[in-house]
């Protein structure tokens, strides 16, 4: 917290705040870094809100349209010179995060600290994720571009929405390389961005030697983990739609209010995975770890979802409550 900053009206909450892809661009926009840095004031604008009432925010991100460009640019040069996921996965944490610190800089009170932590997450060598590829990432494609690509490139692709899109291994993330520098930034009242995309994909060698590996982490997963390492008192998962439904994208959906993962559990098939399956799975291991809240929703809601006034609150013992 800073000098300057007001009261706060209640005790302060430590909140692991996960922006979606459409906090960094629009879906369907084009990716350029003028139309990033536009949407992105959207969203430093909100955050910034409740850093003025007092909360510690640390901020993580996802990086699928940001790590797929990157792919296309860096496939384009000499073979030579193909850089791999990993590094891609870092070229895109220091430029999602130097955006996201212009966005914040312009949004928060003078004096409020905030830096990026470019992360590494351990991964498992022998995750079964590396021999089924499920992660989308850059641009959507016809199906005859798509599949000309996969053949050209050694992609695999997948349907995704209206399109295909390419996609990778996403392993599970079990332990964040930086965690207590994030910790100490974080209780010092620094605004912290890191697990970008859901950190750098690494795999440990029994040595403990760290080696980069071909993969995007899931951000969602990689901020259960974070929020639960951190002992957050919330992780909120700031996304396009208001909340989770059940039924979605039916004439009968039914937005939940309030859920225990118990409650959850027989529905999980009802939540996509690659899109709102990781966000749920994320909200229940957390609240399984922790006994607190996780929070998903709109982006425009950020407050209300830290209020639990609007979107899906799920939570150990809460209700199943629909809006
Ligand atoms: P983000 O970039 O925020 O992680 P995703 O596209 O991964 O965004 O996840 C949000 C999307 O999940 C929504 O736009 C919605 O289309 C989709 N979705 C799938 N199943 C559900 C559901 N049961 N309830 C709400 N949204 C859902
Ligand atoms: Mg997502």
């Amino acid at each position: 917290m800073t000098a300057d900053a007001p009261a706060p009206h209640r005790a302060t909450l430590r909140i692991v705040a996960a922006l979606g892809g459409n906090a960094l661009l629009r879906r369907g926009e084009a990716l350029t870094a003028q139309a990033q840095q536009a949407t992105i004031a959207t969203a430093a604008g909100l955050l910034a809100e409740l850093v003025a009432g007092g909360d510690r925010l640390v901020v993580t991100h996802g990086n699928g349209p940001q790590v797929g460009l990157l792919a296309l640019q860096s496939a384009a040069g000499p073979a030579a010179s193909v850089l791999p996921l990993d590094v891609l996965g870092a070229a895109s944490e220091g430029w999602v995060g130097y955006a996201l610190e212009l966005g914040l800089r312009h949004a928060l009170p003078a004096g409020a600290e905030l830096v990026t932590i470019l992360t590494q997450t351990v991964v498992g060598r022998d995750d079964p994720a590396f021999d089924a590829p499920v992660k989308p990432i850059g641009p959507v494609y016809a199906s005859g571009a798509a599949h000309r690509l996969a053949l050209a490139r050694g992609w695999v692709v997948a349907p995704d929405g209206q399109g295909w899109r390419r996609v990778v291994a996403s392993p599970k993330p079990l332990r964040i390389v930086e965690i207590a520098t994030i910790e100490r930034l974080a209780e010092a009242g620094v605004i912290v961005i890191c697990a970008g995309g859901g950190g750098i994909p690494v795999i440990e060698a029994k040595d403990g030697v760290l080696e980069g590996i071909e993969a995007v982490i899931d951000k969602d997963a990689a901020s259960a983990l974070l929020a639960i390492a951190l002992k957050a008192d919330q992780l909120v998962m700031l996304t396009d739609v208001p909340g989770v439904y059940l039924d979605y994208g039916t004439d009968h959906q039914r937005l939940i209010r309030s859920a225990s993962p118990d409650a959850l559990k027989p529905h999980t098939s009802a939540f996509r995975a690659g899109s709102m399956g990781p966000k749920v799975a994320a909200a229940c291991a957390f609240a399984e770890a922790t006994g607190h809240v996780a929070a998903i929703g709109a982006l425009a809601d950020c407050a209300g979802l830290v209020a639990a006034t609007s979107g899906t609150a799920i939570g150990i013992g809460l209700d199943l409550v629909f809006a």
